[in-house]
């Protein structure tokens, strides 16, 4: 469950000292590790998109808008299309008004209070909030819902052969060592490396959303 109080996203790093019109691209090692090398708003990982020169630094209030170039609290790590989409978006003064905005992970938690994700990996928005968030991002765009399904499949797969592995762990420790029980362990073996595939490909897989029945 979410703690729905804390942000989803910490700082940790020391900023580096950044100057001039692009030196916030200095802060680009820390604030690779302070996102998990992850995209801020979307979740993948950068080894899902070939690595980092996929990503780059994202003003969260874009300059156009009047957003601070330099602080380092204006800057989040994101994946070449959430930049793209983003672009220059902000909310206009009215929109703010009623609620309209993006929102912002390292102030707030946005996966399970501002949207929830549907059985299907689409994300479907709770507020106001999220669903400029969701729609202005276009979070539901098709890549990301299918690799939200991939992960919702990989998660069962990776569930299902645990299970398998306990149960066939404990017949094997009672039955004598036969033909049956060698074949036994080669299919626990088997298991494992499956299951451990799963692990390493779920570790980098698009971080878990809440659905509407976890919240
Ligand atoms: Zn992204």
């Amino acid at each position: 469950m979410n703690d729905r109080k804390s942000p989803r996203i910490y700082r940790r790093e020391t900023p580096p000292v950044m100057r001039g019109r692009i030196g916030y691209r200095n802060a680009e090692p820390y604030l690779r590790r302070d996102f998990d090398y992850r995209c801020a708003y979307c979740g993948v990982h950068e080894q899902l998109k070939g690595g980092p020169q996929a990503f780059c630094i994202d003003h969260f209030k874009p300059r156009s808008k009047g957003g601070a170039v330099n602080d380092y609290n204006n800057l989040y790590w994101v994946c070449i299309p959430c930049n793209m989409i983003k672009h220059d978006k902000w909310p206009t003064n009215e929109q703010r008004r009623r609620g309209y905005r993006f929102a912002d992970p390292c102030r707030e938690q946005d996966y399970g209070v501002h949207f929830v994700e549907s059985d299907e990996g689409i994300l479907r928005p709770l507020t106001p909030c999220g669903e400029y968030h969701v729609s202005m991002l276009r979070l539901n765009r098709a890549w990301l819902q299918q690799h939200r399904q991939e992960r919702i499949r990989r998660w069962m797969r990776f569930r299902e052969a645990s299970q398998l592995q306990d149960e066939l762990k404990r017949v094997v420790q009672t039955r004598p060592v036969n033909a049956e029980t060698q074949m036994m362990h080669r299919l626990l073996s088997f298991l494992s490396e499956e299951i451990e595939a799963l692990q390493s490909e779920l570790t980098v897989a698009i971080p878990w959303i809440p659905t509407e029945n976890d919240i």
